[in-house]
């Protein structure tokens, strides 16, 4: 038994499954998943002693490569003067600042410690905050975007067409979803209809601008306008989760590269570069319902945590340099357009296709990158977990799901994302036919 294999099974005894997040535990793709015993810069190595290429980079949040010395000595000074203290610090100042400098719809923000956090509070503030503060019920979410597990975001969509969905997960009651109505990505004539049946009661439309739990699909110009122009009209909040794509897909996020201020944003993951921190803001206007000023409730023991700021200040210190997302965006295409021609390569060819936004990718065995969740399941998914293993058998990890999008850091460099692209057409040619 190797030692990967002897780590499952003593942790399925002690943690459910295994592990402390489920698209960890291997599920979808089969097999052992892998204990990370170190990282560094592109790479990561399993209990086994065995090195990979990391194409997850903690999902999403390592855009430096792992152990940035830069970052790695911000945290240990930061810890040498003081873990937590529930108390307001300057670099908590500093950090909102910078955030709002950088992602200029926000005019102000509260520091929290996960995507979930932020996102379940967003919404609460949006329904507290919508109909000029006397409040609104319902919120509009679409399928295949993931905005943390809250207990009313966790909705499948109904049957039929603007039907409020149910629960999709055991333990949410159908009273606390009743107010979710869940509609098609890219569908704006289906948001036309929803505000054209529940306008005085939407209190916000919550959003991924480019969607990364669904694999990675674009969001089309004219679904985010149609969206910005019917939440203008009738007075709902709308929210951009930008957990995934802040400072992912670009310095701004995702707003900057739409032109789309959205009244409030979501952000984590890169803002704490591997460090729990998260963070909820929009317009002065929304903002000022949050306790202590207005009568929304929010709070954290840990959030502003010194610690996990200092390793987020010194990570967006990082991607503030000039061309950062240029050479970014530069090697996640080259990775994309090599693994296309690999795949073409393949006799006989594999349908697959590629897309990339900034740092970020999506790899579908299909003939063309989709445009909602519909058309993402339709990707052939058994092709996908044999070319997952074959790649994990080389030393690539990418995702272990085909409904997951893929990541790449500064540290990955020409040669590592070439030795990958080689690697992967010796995986096509290992799961073509069958
Ligand atoms: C990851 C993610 C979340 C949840 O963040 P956690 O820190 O895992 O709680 C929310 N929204 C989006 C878009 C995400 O990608």
């Amino acid at each position: 038994m190797s030692r990967n294999e002897q780590l499952f099974e003593r942790a399925q005894r002690s943690i459910p499954g295994g592990v402390n997040s489920p698209v960890r535990a291997f599920r979808s793709v089969g097999g052992t998943p892998r204990f990370i015993e170190r990282a560094e810069g592109p790479y990561f190595w399993d209990a086994d002693g065995k090195r990979y290429i990391d194409y997850i980079g903690s999902w999403g949040p390592m855009i430096l490569g792992h152990g940035h010395p830069d970052v790695v000595r911000a945290v240990q000074d930061a810890a040498a003067r003081g873990l937590s203290y529930g108390a307001p610090t300057e670099a908590e100042v500093e950090m909102a600042e910078l955030l709002l400098k950088l992602v200029p719809s926000m005019e102000q923000l509260r520091l929290v410690s996960s995507g979930t956090e932020a996102a379940m509070s967003a919404i609460r503030l949006a329904r507290g905050a919508a109909g000029g503060g006397k409040g609104r019920r319902k919120i509009v979410k679409f399928e295949g975007c993931y905005h943390g597990h809250a207990d009313s975001l966790l909705v499948k969509a109904g049957s039929g067409l603007l039907t409020f969905g149910n629960p999709s997960s055991a333990g949410v009651p159908a009273e606390i979803t009743q107010h979710t109505l869940v509609l098609d990505y890219n569908n704006a004539q289906q948001l036309e209809e929803a505000f054209g049946q529940h306008a005085d009661d939407i209190a916000c439309v919550i959003v991924e601008p480019v969607a990364g739990n669904m694999n990675l699909v674009r969001a089309t110009p004219e679904f985010l306008q149609a969206m910005r122009s019917l939440c203008t009209r009738h007075g709902a909040v709308l929210i951009f989760d930008e957990v995934m794509s802040g400072f992912r897909v670009a310095l701004g996020g995702a707003q900057s590269l739409y032109g789309i201020d959205p009244d409030m944003t979501v952000l984590g993951k890169v803002i704490g570069g591997g460090m729990p921190v998260a963070a909820f803001g929009g317009k002065r206007d929304v903002m000022k319902h949050l306790a202590p000023l207005g009568s929304v409730y929010q709070a954290g023991t840990l959030s502003g945590n010194p610690v996990a700021v200092a390793c987020g200040m010194a990570t967006l210190r990082l991607v503030q340099q000039p061309g950062f997302y240029d050479r970014l965006g530069a090697r996640t295409d080259r990775l994309v357009r090599g693994l296309l021609a690999a795949a073409q390569e393949a006799a006989p060819a594999i349908p697959f296709a590629g897309d990339a936004v900034g740092g970020m990718f999506g790899v579908y065995f299909a003939s063309r990158p989709p445009g909602s969740y519909a058309e993402v399941m339709k990707a052939d998914k058994d092709r996908f977990n044999r070319f997952f293993h074959a790649m994990l058998d080389r030393g690539v990890y990418l995702a272990p799901s085909a409904f997951e999008a893929g990541f790449v850091s500064m540290a990955h460099d020409e040669a590592v994302i070439d030795e990958s692209v080689a690697l992967a057409r010796d995986a096509f040619r290992t799961i073509a036919g069958g």
